[in-house]
């Protein structure tokens, strides 16, 4: 098939490699320099968002955030206008599900077809395959996707309607912020009280009230070197995204909230770029450090 793949970050270039080898894989991404690899290993590099998509027959989007997924999509010289008719277009960024409705009504309009596949999983899985997909969209688009999809990861979860996808990933990364900010709190707590940082780990990663994907940041904590997997300011966006969706919806979060301001004075700090588990480091430093 042949599959163009625009966003070639810490995921997406990860990801588009999965593909080369059985698809004819198309590539753009907005820094050249993070393309410059891909094309050794099979990949056709363009010029341009619109370039790449112009023969397509599936187009995939990993971009960081909505604006991000609005510019190459929507702006002046945008790729959907680029697409041929009918063609499916599957947006596996991280956006809030009203974002996802509107992209679903404005690839419609062009006589285009819309699914939201955000993911969950890290870079280790993005390079093994072995993320969870969760889709929102027709069913028919969805299961013309699954073959490609299910080569980044399984199980893809078809949840419903457009926007569906984005509504359970949001879910997903509220208790990913949230439980990274309470174990960081309490790991400072209790070394503050005189355990040693080893005992806490060694006790709480086997713990049933810590949430699994923290036995991952380990090496994180122990070394203080945050090598990023998932950005920390990538992480307040998502936070962000969540408190305007329950906004919109009036359902209270303020668990939610707090844990984003923290992450906000956090990437306020300039620990933005480091991987999100980074959010211990700015509590042993000190808020207002
Ligand atoms: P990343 O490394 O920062 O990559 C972001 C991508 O978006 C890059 O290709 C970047 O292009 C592009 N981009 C940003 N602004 C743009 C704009 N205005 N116009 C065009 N392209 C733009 O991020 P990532 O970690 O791969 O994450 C990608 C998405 O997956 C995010 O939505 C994130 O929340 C989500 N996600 C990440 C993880 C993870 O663990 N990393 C896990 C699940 C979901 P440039 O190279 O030119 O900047």
């Amino acid at each position: 098939m042949k599959i163009a793949f625009l966003g070639l970050g810490i995921m997406g270039s990860r990801m588009a490699q999965r593909l080369l080898g059985e698809h004819q894989v198309t590539v753009f991404n907005r820094s050249p320099d993070k393309a410059a690899a891909l094309p050794n290993e099979g990949a056709r590099l363009a010029a341009s968002a619109a370039e790449a998509v112009q023969d397509a027959e599936l187009v995939i989007t990993m971009l960081a955030d909505p604006p991000a997924v609005r510019a190459l999509a929507l702006d002046p010289g945008g790729f959907l206008e680029h697409m041929r008719r009918g063609t499916l277009w599957v947006d596996m960024s991280t956006g809030e599900p009203a974002f996802s409705r509107e992209m679903d009504s404005a690839a419609r309009r062009l006589g285009l077809r819309f699914v939201d596949a955000p993911v969950a999983g890290s870079r280790p899985q993005a390079e093994t395959g072995e993320l969870t997909i969760f889709a929102g969209g027709e069913s028919g688009d969805v299961e013309q996707a699954r073959p490609v999809l299910e080569k980044l990861g399984s199980p893809m979860v078809h949840l419903g309607a457009a926007g569906q996808g984005m509504a359970m990933k949001m879910v997903v990364n509220h208790l990913l912020g949230t439980a990274m900010q309470a174990f960081a709190e309490g790991l400072q707590l209790g070394e503050h009280e005189g355990l040693d940082q080893q005992t806490l780990l060694d006790v709480l990663l086997k713990a049933p009230v810590t949430a699994p994907f923290i036995n991952m940041k380990r090496t994180k904590l122990e070394s203080g070197d945050y090598d990023t997997d998932f950005s920390l300011k990538w992480m307040h966006k998502d936070l962000e995204m969540v408190a305007r969706t329950a906004y919109e919806r009036a359902t209270p979060m303020p668990l939610s909230a707090a844990a984003q301001q923290s992450y906000r004075l956090a990437l306020q700090s300039g620990l933005g770029e480091q991987d999100f588990a980074a959010i211990y480091h700015w509590l042993q430093a000190g808020p207002g450090s």
